[in-house]
């Protein structure tokens, strides 16, 4: 059964929708499921219940079909969603804009502010408002809560939220820095200070959130004051087939010389660059396996992407002035044991010492890295965007 106050977590994309029903007290798992291809003439269905594993190819043509089938999947295990005690739904929304600075209940006013601030995020937001509009249409009685990528960084430092650009261009189109995977970091951040037992108002901390789309910030005292994402998720470190930081230049120079469209260059930042661009691959695994193997282009791909996060970590220590932990997370951050050594090797000297037994153990939990004399704390903590969200959705609610 569905435990009394749980809280059905969803993500949905373009043509995908994650979900996630859990239990915001215990932490514990109770459904997990994936709908692919959405709108596509076969759409796949990947459904956990309880341990119990079902797959489905079918065609949904829509959102709203994807959930109702994960509602009759859950009916075929005797559980009637609709009916179980759920406390709250609550979906990730990536672009709060300069309109949600916090998790928010949804209304009819916020769908629409979601959708006037759309043009922010034209890939993810339309997207996530068709998750809320469909999930509302066959849970109408349960609250729901928008959960925003984008509020942790609310308050950057004006510094370091503004672009040089023409000041008046700027505040025409909110042309600024937002910041994005701000529930992960600030989740990080918390669980970072309640691993070192401190008050996360005491310490300065580094998170860099590795995974396919990847970011760092400089937390004090629990507030960012900087973040790797900008006005888009694209700036910053290298990533999976992301650019992350570029000379804006080269978007001129494609246009004019290669002729390409805007939706060309947008293709080709987003979804051809990054690691994938550079060696043709974008898992981690993979790529470290053939750096062992002296594959150049994978060494090549590794070495852009450590000079990245080197000169990032580097900035954000002058930033804070002293760092008390730096924090890795999400599927690169949490596993990659070689791209933590690396990233952070000879910075002996600014108290940075990596214990290469402790950074080679794998562990689901929040773990030390660092050596007993290491004036910084590394941690290794993993990222739980799910609970995050379920959780904020029920400090809502029961507000
Ligand atoms: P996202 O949520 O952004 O899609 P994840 O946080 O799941 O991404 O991270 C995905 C990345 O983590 C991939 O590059 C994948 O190869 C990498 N990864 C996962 N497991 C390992 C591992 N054991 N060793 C190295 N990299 C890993």
């Amino acid at each position: 059964m569905i435990v009394e106050g749980s809280v059905l977590v969803v993500n949905a994309g373009s043509s995908s929708l994650k979900y996630q029903v859990l239990d915001p007290v215990t932490e514990e798992v109770i459904a997990d499921g994936l709908v692919e291809r959405i709108g596509e003439p076969m759409s796949s269905v990947k459904h956990w219940y309880r341990g119990h594993d079902v797959r489905r190819e079918v065609a949904l043509p829509d959102h709203e079909a994807a959930i109702a089938l994960v509602l009759d999947l859950f009916k075929a295990d005797g559980v009637d969603i609709a009916d179980s005690g759920l406390s709250a739904v609550g979906h990730r929304v990536v672009h709060g804009g300069r309109s949600f600075f916090a998790p928010t209940l949804i209304t009819d006013e916020v769908r629409s502010e979601i959708e006037r601030i759309s043009p922010l995020a034209p890939l993810h937001n339309p997207a996530n408002l068709t998750g809320i509009n469909a999930v509302s249409a066959l849970l109408p009685d349960v609250p729901a809560v928008a959960v925003f990528d984008t509020a942790f960084f609310s308050d950057l430092p004006d510094e370091a939220a503004t672009y040089a650009l023409d000041a008046e261009v700027a505040r025409e189109y909110a042309v600024r820095r937002y910041g994005f995977h701000g529930t992960s970091h600030e989740y990080v951040s918390r669980c970072a200070a309640d691993f070192l037992g401190r008050d996360v108002a005491d310490i300065n901390q580094i998170v860099l959130h590795l995974g396919n789309g990847a970011s760092a910030s400089a937390v004090r005292g629990g507030a960012p004051i900087d973040t790797t994402m900008g006005m888009t998720p694209l700036e910053g470190l290298v990533m999976g087939t992301r650019t992350g930081d570029i000379d804006a230049g080269i978007v001129f120079q494609l246009s004019r010389v290669a002729g390409m469209s805007i939706e060309d260059i947008d293709t080709l930042f987003n979804k051809k660059s990054g690691l994938k661009g550079l060696c043709g691959d974008n898992d981690f695994r993979s790529i470290l396996e053939r750096v062992a193997e002296g594959d150049d282009a994978a060494e090549r791909a590794y070495r852009v992407y450590l000079h990245r996060l080197r000169r990032y970590i580097g900035a954000y220590m002058i930033e804070l002035g002293k760092v008390d932990a730096i924090v890795f997370t999400a599927g690169v951050g949490e596993n990659a044991a070689p791209v933590r050594a690396d990233s952070l090797a000879g910075l002996e000297n600014y108290g940075i010492r990596i214990d290469a037994d402790r950074n080679a153990v794998r562990s689901p939990d929040p773990r030390l890295i660092s050596t007993d004399d290491s004036a910084v704390a590394v941690l290794v903590v993993p990222t739980n965007e799910e609970l995050a969200i379920a959780r904020a959705a029920v400090g809502v609610v029961s507000a």
